[in-house]
């Protein structure tokens, strides 16, 4: 991959999104609401955006400095790495993740 604004392609292990998630994984865990979802694609995890209460997906990138998030939200294939502070498309991660209306109504 050429180089691009963001130095953290080679981090990416999340090829292709699940086909199906039940919400944050962490709100799930503590009863939480969230608005809406990001994935991260170096591990997995699912976390809440930074309009939700708890934020987790950008706790997850604090407590891991697992730098690149992807929307889920339906239609959304922008991802996000939190350190070069720059939103840009990854062709080469595919799928689509179906999710459940938020919590919040958002
Ligand atoms: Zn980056
Ligand atoms: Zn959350
Ligand atoms: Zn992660």
């Amino acid at each position: 991959m050429s180089a691009g604004p963001c130095s953290h392609l080679d981090e990416i292990t999340v090829f292709e999104l699940p086909a199906e998630v039940a919400g944050c994984e962490d709100c799930l865990r503590i009863g939480a609401k969230w608005l809406h979802l990001r994935i991260c694609l170096v591990c997995g995890h699912v976390g809440c955006c930074d309009d939700s209460p708890n934020r987790h997906a950008t706790a997850h990138f604090h407590a891991t400095s697992h730098p690149l998030i992807r929307s889920l939200e339906p239609g959304e294939d922008w991802n996000w790495c939190y350190v070069d502070q720059v939103a840009l498309l990854i062709p080469v991660v595919t799928g689509e993740t179906r999710i459940p209306p938020s919590p919040l109504g958002g």
